[in-house]
């Protein structure tokens, strides 16, 4: 299988870039660029919301104070390719390789780097690891975009997972709905179906991003039975205000994906331009609870640095005064309710 996907100087000639051809191949030899021909055409002008995220920026090589792997995932990785932070779930990163390399990717120090993906070798380690550990219950395919396995590699993935009776829940994470979503065929849902429980979390960051063509993939997999869910990058520039933010995630929700976590901006080397306060990441959370579906609302986290973990937070709407709680709803009115005496306090 074979989609056609532009190379750095394909796509320098391509489009009206401000930065020089200089610039552009200094970036892109730091930080690959790929692009695909549909991500591209969402492109409306230069330095659009689609632009930023796709199109690299000299900005990317003049970032020295953030690190390339704040997360510690290598510090985390008892075998190749393996992830295991939290003691039922792991991330297994079965491909290096996206259709476009989002400026503002976490693991910019891997995608595109050139390796195969993980090689059969890798992947037998992998699957033995997760068999040791009867703990996993959770097994996360992420990457790069495991979706960017051809249907037989993948299924050979999925079959391994599968012979493992304590490996419970499926997830993949893949952004391929928004970036490439004729990869999304049939045949795929067909593949995919038979290795339920299988969760899809998949990445939009724009409305601009929900059309005709990623609609229509996620309601192929939505009809395979996926359960899917949705985690969000706050960009700046790109997403970080109340309205746009409102409109991706009832869109979202119309397709029957569940928005799960937005994230704050992890401290990537390379990504520093894209960062924002995390008191705008509460407003936009305060902006969105009460006045949108609840189901709508995403869960805001921080994934902190050292590998600590994700940390959900929530704009600060309660006081806590001994029995008498201060709260503060949707619109603003501050309204008191009353607890219980703890019989334990
Ligand atoms: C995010 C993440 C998970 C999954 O966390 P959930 O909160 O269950 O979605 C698991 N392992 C690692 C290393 C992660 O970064
Ligand atoms: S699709 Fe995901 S893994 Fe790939 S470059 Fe974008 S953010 Fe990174």
């Amino acid at each position: 299988m074979r989609y056609f996907t532009y190379n750095a100087a394909t796509i320098y000639n391509k489009t009206m870039l401000a930065e020089s051809q200089d610039t552009f191949n200094l970036v892109s030899a730091r930080y690959p660029v790929r692009l695909t021909d549909y991500y591209a055409g969402l492109i409306k002008q230069p330095d659009d919301a689609i632009w930023k995220q796709c199109m690299p920026d000299a900005r990317e090589l003049e970032d020295h104070s953030q690190c390339p792997d704040p997360l510690d995932e290598k510090a985390l990785s008892p075998v190749p390719g393996l992830i295991h932070r939290y003691p039922d779930r792991v991330v297994m990163l079965v491909s290096n390789r996206c259709p476009v390399y989002c400026r503002f990717c976490m693991r910019k120090r891997l995608v595109g780097s050139g390796d195969a993906p993980m090689g059969e070798d890798a992947l037998l380690t992998a699957l033995e690891y997760i068999a040791a550990h009867p703990t996993i219950h959770d097994v996360i395919l992420s990457g790069g975009d495991p979706l960017m396995l051809d249907d037989e590699s993948l299924s050979k993935v999925l079959t391994g997972l599968r012979a493992i009776p304590h490996v419970a829940v499926i997830r993949i994470g893949t952004r391929v709905p928004v970036t490439l979503p004729s990869r999304i065929t049939t045949d795929l849902c067909t593949l995919l179906k038979k290795f339920h429980p299988l969760y899809i979390n998949t990445h939009f960051n724009h409305p601009e991003e929900i059309t005709a063509d990623s609609a229509a993939a996620c309601t192929l997999l939505a009809d395979a039975g996926i359960p899917l869910g949705n985690q969000t990058v706050l960009l700046k520039g790109v997403n970080d205000s109340v309205e746009i933010m409102r409109d991706l995630m009832t869109g979202l929700l119309a397709l029957r994906v569940k928005p799960y976590y937005l994230h704050q901006m992890d401290l990537v080397q390379g990504t520093a331009h894209f960062r924002t306060p995390v008191r705008t990441g509460l407003e936009i959370i305060r902006g969105l609870r009460g006045h949108i579906s609840g189901l709508a609302v995403p869960h805001y986290v921080i994934d902190l640095p050292g590998g600590k973990g994700k940390v959900a937070i929530l704009p600060d709407d309660v006081e806590i005064r001994g029995t008498t709680l201060l709260l503060r709803t949707y619109t603003g009115e501050r309204v008191t309710y009353q607890d219980i005496t703890d019989p334990q306090g």
